[in-house]
């Protein structure tokens, strides 16, 4: 891990040009402690990150990306779909970069076999349609004249981005959005308050969701299905009109505090412990 001194400059939060977009990673982040935005969103400054932290999930996504996008196609083609070789080659391509020891490497495609050989599972036996993997989405979200008291007029919107894992079509003609996660399956009561999947929703309900082959905007999503990787176990859930209405009210609010600069941090311990900016940050808890 690389050792960031303490800063010897005043933070520059203060009139640093403020981020164009907001996500649902920046919405988060902002909640949980809003210096630790300003470090990663308004400043742009590296945290610490550990070499390969997140080789394991990034290898699996990558792999399930790679695997539905040669699905798309060779559903286009007719063309045979790809298999598990498929899968396998992917993912070892993003672990072999990751920068991992040679037991960890070992170690994690013992870990990812099963997890690529559940997912094949999965997908032969699915009846949905894939429609896109990674699918990127943008809403423009009114924000009313006063939450920007001192911001200049244009930021009258704020623009919500992210991208989706997977999207799939139901045999039914409506709409799947599907989430990948690494480690611990959760069950329906984390799922069913997840806000990653409320922000997909919410990209849906408003038409930013679009077949990349076809550019048809897709309808909202019917369904939203978390698929926990390491077990090959899924959780379905949905949205309400007023949790997405709920969403949008956090965001505006959000945008809102972020645009007035309001940059103070919330230290804890747990918090501040896995946090990438804990040596650069002076009000970090270091009893964690
Ligand atoms: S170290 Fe703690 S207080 Fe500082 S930015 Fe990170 S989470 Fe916030």
């Amino acid at each position: 891990m690389t050792i960031v001194e303490a800063p010897t400059t005043p933070l520059r939060a203060a009139d640093a040009p403020l981020p164009a977009y907001e996500s649902y990673s920046s919405m988060s982040t902002y909640e949980a402690c809003p210096r630790r935005y300003a470090f990663r969103y308004v400043e742009r400054l590296p945290g610490e990150v550990s070499p390969g932290q997140f080789a394991f999930g990034n290898a699996v996504h990558k792999a399930f990306e790679v695997f539905i996008r040669q699905r798309i196609r060779v559903r286009a083609e007719g063309t045979p779909e790809p298999g598990l070789d498929l899968l396998q080659r992917a993912c070892d391509q993003v672990l072999e970069r990751a920068g991992l020891e040679p037991g960890e490497l070992a170690g994690a495609r013992v870990r990812a076999a099963p997890v690529l050989a559940r997912f094949l599972e999965r997908e032969a036996s699915s009846l949905s349609i894939p429609v896109a993997a990674e699918l990127g989405f943008g809403v423009n979200v009114a924000i009313a004249a006063e939450v920007f008291a001192e911001a200049p007029a244009e930021t009258s919107t704020v623009r919500f981005v992210g991208y989706v894992d997977r999207v799939d079509r139901a045999p039914d003609g409506s709409t799947e959005v599907l989430d990948y996660k690494t480690g611990r399956a959760r069950g329906q009561v984390d799922v069913d308050a997840d806000r990653q999947l409320t922000a997909y929703a919410y990209a849906g309900a408003r038409g930013a969701l679009r077949d990349p082959t076809t550019g048809e905007t897709l309808r909202p999503a019917s369904r939203l299905c978390v698929y926990f990787a390491d077990s090959g176990t899924e959780v379905l859930t949905g949205r309400t009109a007023a949790q997405l209405a709920a969403f949008e009210r956090d965001l505006v609010a959000m945008a809102g505090r972020a645009r007035r600069r309001e940059f103070d941090p919330r230290p804890d311990s747990w918090r501040c412990r896995w946090c990438e900016y804990r040596n650069l940050c002076p009000d970090a808890r270091r009893d964690g």
